[in-house]
């Protein structure tokens, strides 16, 4: 039976166009609802990266803790399983903002911390017992055309005032080629830092730690509200979780659907799309043997992984915003945004313009006012926490959940002194302006991206949706 969202258990349902929880090769049936009331020391809502690796780590410290996690569909519904698979070392605010709002000390913290999340993030998929297809295969932002090579000096420039500049090395346009056969291409920053994985077996994978551990994980649950204080828990239709020690928030895009989250995070798409798997002949026109987290520099931004199993991902801004922060998967149905993105790709490698594409998908990632991620922990009113990635929420999630359990198990991690431990952030705007005003810079955006395309002038009012487009 074909079930979600209710009380039955069944086989899950996968999202349109899904291939990473298909292929996870776990058993894709429904775990067993909520059916009563518990109680536990510590309740999640949310079963992705961020309620997962929470679960994990308070278990890891403390395996008497009673853990429960609370999930409306399945595992991996979210954006945990739909990502592009990059496990990136670049923290959701860019170097150049960062040093800009808490100095050049504070912000180059914050980025060894995400650079060592990476680093040990095979030691913990390790320690976890998954198999997640991880491999460290660096990073390669390159530019297409000379007017993205700017944007490449810049960053450069920045990480070596930061001193962070090790591993990192901007290239010409002929290296960069022999990396790559991607036409237009002008030039190159590679890093040694960053890896991938099959975001699908990372994110099944850890729900089965996690109950290796002790943890309940109750599917097709979905948290009607959350109570704080002396009475936390999470409270559902088919029952209450209810929690000595703390509530875990852990629902990213999905939060403006729960009352007291509303305007915390922006509901932002993302889609992609996915070829067959590739000829040794196509590969060899293709390059990219580093199978690097690859992207080039437009201002609707873009990310492209070389799968496990030899295919092509690319990955790039999705449908509009939609009024209310609505997130509905129909939404996500676009074929013309996923026609262009083929274009793209056969664009970028023209050899490939007879490729197959097997997939094609969308979803929502939780983007802040201010860019920031957050975890909070208020001891009294017993409610955490964590979110707000933007697009780099599988190393940034990690690291997030660490700091969570830290602070609800009552350890220390190294990670309470940086920036994104502070209370809640500045709400979004009330709509319609909020509407207005993400529409507007969307649309701008891509305007820009297409002159310089096209090498028109840049639209008149190009400063000004950079403005408000700035971290
Ligand atoms: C298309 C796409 C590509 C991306 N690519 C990358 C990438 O390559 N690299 C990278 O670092 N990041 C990427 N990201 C971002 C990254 O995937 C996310 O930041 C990360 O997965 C967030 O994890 P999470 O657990 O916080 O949220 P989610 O995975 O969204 O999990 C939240 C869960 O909470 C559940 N939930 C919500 N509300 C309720 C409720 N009321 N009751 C019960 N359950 C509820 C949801 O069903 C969901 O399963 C991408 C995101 C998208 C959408």
């Amino acid at each position: 039976m074909n079930h979600i969202g209710g009380v039955a258990a069944g086989q899950i349902e996968t999202i349109s166009g899904d291939h990473w929880i298909t292929s996870s090769q776990d058993d894709l049936r429904l775990r067993r609802p909520l059916d009563g009331d518990v109680a536990v020391d510590v309740a999640i809502l949310g079963g992705g990266f961020s309620g997962l690796w929470t679960a994990f780590h308070l278990l890891s410290g403390n395996p008497s803790l009673r853990v429960a996690i609370v999930e409306r569909r399945f595992c991996g519904y979210g954006a945990s399983g739909r990502n592009g698979g990059w496990c990136s070392p670049r923290f959701p605010v860019d170097p150049a903002p960062l040093i800009r709002r808490y100095g050049v000390h504070v912000a180059r913290r914050v980025m060894e911390a995400q650079q060592n999340t990476v680093g040990n993030f095979g030691e913990m998929l390790a320690k976890a017992g998954i198999d997640a297809e991880f491999r460290h295969t660096g990073l390669l932002s390159i530019a297409r055309g000379e007017q993205q090579l700017a944007s490449l000096q810049k960053t450069f420039a920045t990480y070596e005032a930061l001193g962070l500049n090790e591993g990192n090395r901007l290239m010409g346009a002929q290296e960069a080629f022999e990396q790559v056969h991607v036409t237009k291409i002008s030039g190159a920053l590679h890093s040694v830092r960053g890896a991938t994985v099959h975001p699908g077996k990372l994110v099944r994978g850890l729900a089965h730690a996690v109950e290796a551990l002790g943890a309940r994980i109750f599917e097709g649950t979905e948290a009607l509200s959350v109570r704080r204080g002396q009475d936390a828990a999470i409270c559902c239709e088919t029952g209450i979780v209810r929690a000595s020690r703390a509530v875990v928030v852990a629902g990213e895009a999905y939060l403006p659907g729960l009352s007291g989250f509303r305007r915390d995070l922006l509901p932002m798409s993302s889609m992609i799309v996915l070829t067959e798997p590739l000829s040794d002949a196509q590969w060899e026109a293709v390059g990219w043997r580093g199978g690097e987290c690859l992207s080039s520099q437009v201002h609707t931004k873009n990310y492209l992984t070389r799968t496990g199993d030899g295919r092509i991902l690319y990955g790039s801004r999705g449908a509009p915003y939609h009024f209310g922060s609505a997130t509905r998967d129909d939404a996500l149905q676009d074929d013309a945004v996923f026609e262009t993105m083929r274009d793209t790709v056969r664009e970028w490698w023209p050899a490939l313009s007879d490729i197959t594409f097997t997939n094609a998908w969308g979803g929502y990632l939780g983007v802040p006012r201010d860019w920031m991620p957050t975890v909070h922990f208020d001891p009294d009113s017993k409610l955490a926490v964590l979110y707000g990635y933007t697009g780099r929420g599988v190393s940034t999630s990690t690291m997030c959940a660490r700091l969570t359990a830290g602070l609800v198990g009552g350890w220390q991690t190294g990670l309470e002194g940086l920036p994104f431990h502070r209370a809640r952030p500045r709400k979004w705007e009330v709509e319609p302006f909020r509407w207005g005003g993400v529409r507007y810079v969307q649309n701008a955006l891509a305007r820009i991206d297409a002159a310089e395309e096209q090498s028109r002038a840049r639209p008149i009012d190009a400063p000004l949706a950079e403005y408000l487009s700035a971290q």
